[in-house]
């Protein structure tokens, strides 16, 4: 059975597994709540990290775990 969700102009079609979540066609991460999907997709889903550490190239998209990450970077060169 497929459903349909609008995300912005465009409209993406989803499956529900055996459990009646709703699933993510692009990443298959499945969401009990048919909002959650569309949180899912609208903020997370092929979204670019934002977050970019200044140390190292990698990215991140919540900030909690840029500064988590950033700490990490402190703590190698007082260990080395
Ligand atoms: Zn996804
Ligand atoms: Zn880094």
């Amino acid at each position: 059975m497929m459903n349909q969700i609008k995300t912005g102009y465009r409209y993406i079609q989803f499956e529900k597994d055996g459990n009646g979540r709703s699933v993510c066609p692009k990443c298959w991460n499945s969401y009990k709540q048919r909002s959650h999907l569309i949180r899912h997709l609208r903020y997370e889903c092929g979204v670019d990290p934002k977050f970019k550490c200044t140390h190292c190239p990698r990215r991140f998209k919540q900030k909690s775990k840029l500064l988590t990450h950033v700490k990490s970077h402190y703590l190698d060169t007082q260990s080395s």
